[in-house]
Formats: structure tokens, sequence, C-alpha cells
């Protein structure tokens, strides 16, 4: 019971609105500091312990949408980032069921965040789980898109709702011509797939304008708001 689960806004890039929110995991210390889950992810992934702490991230997830509902966020779903292992070696679509019917919530009230190279580890099976996913409502994201090796073939049969753009191509889009044309060509890619595009690490005003007047439909990032505590995010919305 060491673990908690922060949760950052994720807005649509034209009028700021909440789309939904992210919950990351934090592991917070004694002294006040706080364990990255870039420090202890890879960790429970190698052990297989990500399985359980993944359920508790799924269960924690779903109570946090139900306090949302609460105070009138019903219809803001709360994304969860899953690791391959969960994919592939649980029972994650029962885990999701389980957890939405324990706070009487719809199955697309939880989103999933899978990154494209735990898909394109095993893309027959991924397949299998994402279309078992997607035919009960479970929205599926490919978060830190286009850092990995993925097959156009594989990604193009998936059920996804949306892409996410990676912070490092967002971080300078701005002013570095080639992570502009990245992106342009990620938005175009989304948008023809019939996906919404999200920008990730959105630190600034400039970055912001560039993605909105370039169509990107939703943004995360610094700019529109950190990765807060439960309580605190949902004053920050009201
Ligand atoms: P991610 O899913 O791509 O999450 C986005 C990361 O970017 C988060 O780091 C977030 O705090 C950070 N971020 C958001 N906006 C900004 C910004 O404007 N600037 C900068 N510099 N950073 C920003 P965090 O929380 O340290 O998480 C790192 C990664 O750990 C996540 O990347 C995700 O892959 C993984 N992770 C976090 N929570 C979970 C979890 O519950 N389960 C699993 N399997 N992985 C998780
Ligand atoms: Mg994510
Ligand atoms: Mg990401």
């Amino acid at each position: 019971d060491e673990f908690e689960l922060y949760f950052q806004p994720i807005r649509y890039a034209a009028d700021g609105t909440p789309a939904m929110l992210e919950a990351l995991l934090r592991w917070p210390q004694p002294d006040g500091s706080f364990i990255r889950p870039s420090d202890f992810i890879q960790l429970c992934e190698d052990t297989g312990l990500i399985i359980v702490l993944g359920r508790w991230v799924i269960h924690a997830a779903a109570r946090a949408q139900s306090e949302l509902a609460a105070h009138g966020w019903a219809g803001l779903p709360v994304a969860v980032n899953v690791s391959a292992m969960q994919l592939f070696n649980s029972d994650l679509l029962g885990e999701f069921i389980a957890a939405t019917e324990a706070y009487g919530l719809a199955p697309s009230a939880l989103h999933m965040e899978l990154t494209e190279s735990s898909l394109m580890h095993n893309p027959t099976q991924a397949m299998q789980v994402l279309k078992s996913l997607n035919a009960h409502g479970v929205v599926v994201s490919l978060d830190d898109f286009a850092t990995g090796f993925s097959s156009m073939s594989d990604l193009r049969q998936l059920p996804l709702e949306s892409l996410k753009i990676d912070r490092c191509f967002v971080t300078d889009v701005e002013r570095n011509p080639r992570n502009a044309a990245i992106c342009r060509a990620l938005l175009s890619l989304g948008h023809s797939m019939g996906l919404v595009v999200v920008a990730e690490g959105v630190e600034n005003q400039a970055q912001l304008d560039w993605l909105a007047a370039h169509g990107c439909d939703q943004v995360q990032g610094y700019l529109l708001g950190r990765p807060l505590p439960l309580g605190e995010v949902i004053a920050l919305l009201e």
C-alpha cells in the first residue's frame, strides 16, 4: 500500500476543456521524495510484479473515476498505462471488467495506454486481446508513438482510438524543422487512419499554438496541468 496514483489532465487543443485524465504511478518515500516510475516499472516487469501492481492501478483508477463522477465529472475517462506483460500474461479484459463493475462504471470510463513496442512484441496475440477489449468497449491509445519499432501493416489492423505523439518530438516543435516535419506526418497519419492525435509533453504556449494550428486534437503537459493527487486535480478542474 505504498503506491499512489497521480492524475494529469489531457485537454482538447482547441479550447482547453478536459478530455480525460491519465493515471500515473507514484512511489512516495518517507523523506517526501518520490521514486519515479522510470526507476521501478522495468524492475516490476522483469520480476513479474507488474501483474499485481497493474491490477492495483486498474482498481485505483476505477475508484478515482467513481470519485470524479461524484464531483460531476462522470464523462471524464481515466487512462491507465498497461505493460506488455499485463497484455500477454494476465486476463486484462477480466481485470478491466471487474474494476469497472466494482464501482458501477461503464467500460468506457477507463481507457488503456499501450506502447507500440509492447504491441509489436507479439502482434498476433496483441490483435486478439485488443479486439476483445474493443468488443467490450475498452478504449485503447498507442503511447509514445513513433519511438519504437512498429509495423504499419500490424498497426493499421489494430482497433485503436488514439495515437500519443511522444514528448521528444513535441519538445521544440515550434523551432525545430525536423520535429515539426515528424509531428505533421504523425498528425496526418493518425487523422487519415481516423484516430484522435494527442501530443505529450506540452510545456509552453508556442508548442500549444503550433499543435492547435496544425490540427492536433488533444494535448497533455505541464502547461496544461502537472500530474497531481486526485483531490487537487478535481479542484483544478473546477
Ligand atoms: P507515459 O505514459 O508516456 O507518461 C507521460 C510521462 O511524461 C509521465 O512521466 C508524466 O509525468 C510526464 N510528463 C507529462 N507532462 C510533461 C511535460 O510537460 N514535461 C515533461 N518533461 N514530462 C511530462 P512519469 O509519471 O514519470 O511516467 C513515466 C512512464 O512510466 C510513463 O510514460 C509510463 O510509461 C510509465 N508508467 C507510469 N505509470 C504507470 C503505470 O501505472 N503502469 C505502467 N505499466 N506504466 C506506468
Ligand atoms: Mg501514458
Ligand atoms: Mg507517453
